[in-house]
């Protein structure tokens, strides 16, 4: 943001009354006074929001600001410039119009009940190579949010997109004067128009009232009718138009084929296209699946209640096995007969074992005493159950990870990408999937159709089985007194030398069992486990006549996949070749071969894959190379504040009293420990975490389950959020303020904390 104004200009522009005439510039807009820098001088608008901005003309003068747009009397020092007006909101939004109208480059403004946000994001992706693009933050959408929006502009940019929203009559023309689009999507209303609207047509015309000036709106066939009855210029498409696009193998069909229709026209090629639909990025609206109280599987999405979604949900729950027992929950408060109606006839067709309808926010007795269920709650955004499904919730402890399952699904889907076509991928859930939870990755592994999971030891195996995990699992390290469970749980061993095989063979024997699949591991480098070369004849000689057992693959692992230096892998990946041709030609039916991990099917995906590859870290995003393979981090990390405290110059911090207070400082006490995983080596400045858009050193020592961080400075509360791991501190900076890799820090993050996933 970059005004450029003078106090005058501003009094102008917003038609104000100064009250002392002295005059400067200002660079940037405030409305928060967590918003100020020192760096820049700004203009602070005195908003009557939640809290009366009146109230912080004070603190943001102490913090440098000297023009003020107020619309009651606030008495400031002679220093600053105060500009009376009737409506501060209303001087926000002349302030942004004028800015925008500094600008010829064309404006696309999007509207619409549903999807706005997506589109705008994918549209920008789609054409950010060709365009020099200015686009809302977030979702800022409301007449506060689209003014901010528009001060984002800068004679940099050639194009911007501005997305708005409504949720009364009346509202739309303030937005178009502020905004005037040259060019408009409009995605519809759906069926989501109870809420402030006589009808559907109503909301239609209503939303449409932006696009009267623009030259061209966007939209899909559907909306021919509202379009011609508000007289809009349109240009209209079809899903079925975008069909190389696959849009409705997405969830959000719709929105994709605006995005690529608007792309398409503004001079995006298709072959371009083709490319960058891959990489779309993921956005946040959307299920949060996590494990609550006594052992049920929540599925929020009290989002919006728009039948489609609710569909979408439903969709998923009765889809997926990570529950037997279904149940939803509902809040239908503010929403006509006929709509109650519709959706309850929905749910119903879904056959649930039990649904409940919450009135004046209280959760019935039973719904608190369910146990092992899934439960879905669905209601509309302002809806009464988003505060409720807080309650459902595992919080022992206000620490807890999150899991984005879209990136987990995009990773693998990158990776195999980049594999021979019909080569099968392992994924190694092994330590609860490197430290992400017992069963919700193996589940949505399952259902997003890998072909193998791995783990570690027996009881890994045993635990899936028992949570419903059908999918053929490798056990990488068995022993004699784990081969009952094996056989009684259909897990598949793998075997390092004769004493195993032979000790095996006889358990089958015992069992009456014939054919039963194992694995074979080789060393070829990594010197862990593993048959050597030489023992092929022995071992072709052994498993010749006898039919209880059959391998189903031979395999061996790389010890130096990371290494930009191939030398060492590409030997091993020879000395595996050699093993292979002695083995295969042995046997009269087909074996699996496979040497790959993650690291090494990003090098060398293309030709040695042979029948598999075992994925491990890759899934998570954590590769050495995974910017540049485009893989997305899926996880992060995150804590609460529990007190802020001020401390004098002399006192000090924690055990072992390590950190002393030279001048005065303001220390936040978080909810995280090295029991936690947060290990005591972060202590003393070592470790930093992220407030409110600033970095914040440990202070003294690591404690069990507390930390204390600096916060001098930094506008922050007890209960407000504190970012571990996440978009500004990510795993490899973690990682390396440990000392360690991306591996030990997500599977020594403790079972208390609890994890979240997002679908
Ligand atoms: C853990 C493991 C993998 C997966 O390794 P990543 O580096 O996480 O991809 C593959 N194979 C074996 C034998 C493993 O132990």
């Amino acid at each position: 943001m970059k005004l450029g104004l003078t106090h005058k200009e501003i009094a102008t522009i917003v038609d104000g009354e100064t009250v002392n005439n002295i005059d400067g510039n200002v660079d940037i807009l405030i409305y928060d006074t967590r918003m100020i820098t020192s760096d820049r001088s700004g203009v602070f608008f005195a908003l009557q929001n939640k809290r009366n901005g009146h109230a912080f003309c004070q603190k943001a003068y102490d913090k440098g600001v000297r023009c003020f747009v107020v619309s009651e009397v606030v008495s400031l020092p002679e220093d600053a410039c105060i500009i009376e007006v009737e409506d501060t909101l209303e001087a926000i939004q002349s302030v942004a119009k004028n800015h925008r109208n500094k600008f010829s480059y064309p404006v696309l403004a999007i509207t619409g009940s549903l999807g706005k946000t997506m589109i705008k994001e994918w549209l920008y992706f789609l054409i950010k190579d060709n365009y020099k693009v200015a686009r809302s933050p977030k979702s800022y959408n409301s007449q506060l949010g689209v003014a901010i929006s528009l001060l984002e502009m800068t004679e940099n940019h050639d194009f911007a997109i501005i997305e708005a929203d409504i949720s009364h009559p009346d509202e739309m023309s303030k937005l178009e004067e502020m905004i005037s689009p040259t060019l408009g999507i409009f995605t519809g209303v759906g069926t989501n128009y109870e809420d402030n609207f006589e009808s559907k047509k109503q909301h239609n015309a209503e939303h449409l009232k932006l696009f009267k000036h623009a030259n061209i709106t966007f939209a899909l066939n559907e909306e021919y009718s509202a379009l011609r009855r508000s007289k809009i210029n349109a240009e209209l498409t079809d899903i079925e138009e975008w069909s190389d696009f696959k849009p409705k193998e997405t969830p959000f069909a719709k929105n994709l084929t605006l995005a690529l229709f608007v792309a398409t026209f503004l001079g995006v090629s298709k072959p371009e296209l083709l490319e960058k639909v891959k990489l779309l990025p993921k956005l946040s609206n959307r299920l949060e699946v996590f494990e609550g109280q006594n052992d049920n599987l929540i599925i929020n999405d009290t989002y919006n209640i728009d039948i489609d979604a609710l569909e979408q949900s439903l969709e998923y729950q009765f889809s997926s096995d990570e529950r037997e027992k279904k149940v939803v929950v509902l809040d239908l408060s503010n929403l006509s007969e006929e709509r109650k109606e519709q959706i309850i006839f929905l749910v119903e067709s879904y056959k649930p074992d039990e649904f409940f309808i919450i009135k004046d926010a209280t959760i019935p007795k039973e719904l608190k005493e369910l146990k092992g269920v899934s439960v879905l709650f669905k209601g509309s955004y302002n809806s009464s159950l988003k505060k409720l499904v807080k309650q459902f919730k595992n919080r022992k402890h206000e620490t807890w990870v999150e899991f984005d399952l879209k990136a987990v699904k995009h990773n693998i889907d990158i990776i195999q990408a980049k594999l021979q076509p019909q080569t099968k991928v392992l994924v190694m859930v092994k330590a609860s999937s490197y430290g992400t939870g017992d069963v919700n990755i193996p589940h949505f592994l399952q259902q997003v159709g890998v072909d193998y999971l791995g783990v570690a030891y027996t009881d890994e195996g045993t635990t899936l089985r028992e949570k419903g995990i059908q999918l053929p699992v490798l056990v990488m390290n068995t022993e004699q007194n784990a081969f009952d469970d094996i056989t009684k749980f259909c897990l598949e061993p793998s075997i390092f030398d004769m004493k195993n095989l032979v000790a095996f063979r006889e358990h089958l024997l015992k069992e009456g069992l014939t054919d039963y699949p194992i694995h074979l591991t080789f060393e070829t480098g990594m010197n862990r486990l593993g048959f050597d070369a030489e023992d092929i004849p022995d071992l072709l000689n052994y498993l010749k006549d006898q039919n209880e057992i059959k391998v189903k693959s031979v395999y061996s692992h790389l010890a130096d996949a990371d290494n930009t230096d191939k030398a060492y892998t590409e030997n091993q990946i020879q000395q595996f070749t050699e093993i292979k041709s002695k083995i295969e030609k042995a046997f009269s039916y087909k074996i699996l071969f496979h040497i790959l991990n993650s690291e090494g099917a990003s090098k060398f995906g293309e030709t040695a894959s042979f029948d598999m590859v075992r994925l491990g870290i890759g899934v998570f995003g954590y590769t050495s190379t995974a910017k540049e393979d485009g893989l997305l981090p899926s996880m992060k990390w995150k804590t609460t504040i529990s007190q802020i405290k001020t401390l004098k110059t002399g006192e000090t911090v924690g055990y072992g009293r390590s950190y002393k207070v030279d001048n005065e400082i303001n220390i936040a006490t978080l909810r995280i420990g090295y029991a936690d995983g947060f290990r005591r080596d972060l202590s003393n400045g070592v470790g930093k975490v992220f407030i409110n858009g600033k970095l914040c050193p440990v202070v003294g020592n690591v404690c069990m389950d507390m930390t204390m961080v600096d916060v001098t400075n930094i506008d922050c509360q007890a209960g407000d959020e504190v970012e571990i791991i996440g978009e500004h501190i990510d795993m490899e900076t973690f990682s390396k303020h440990l000392g360690t890799i991306p591996y030990e820090v997500m599977t020594s993050i403790n079972k208390r904390v609890s994890r979240i996933y997002l679908r």
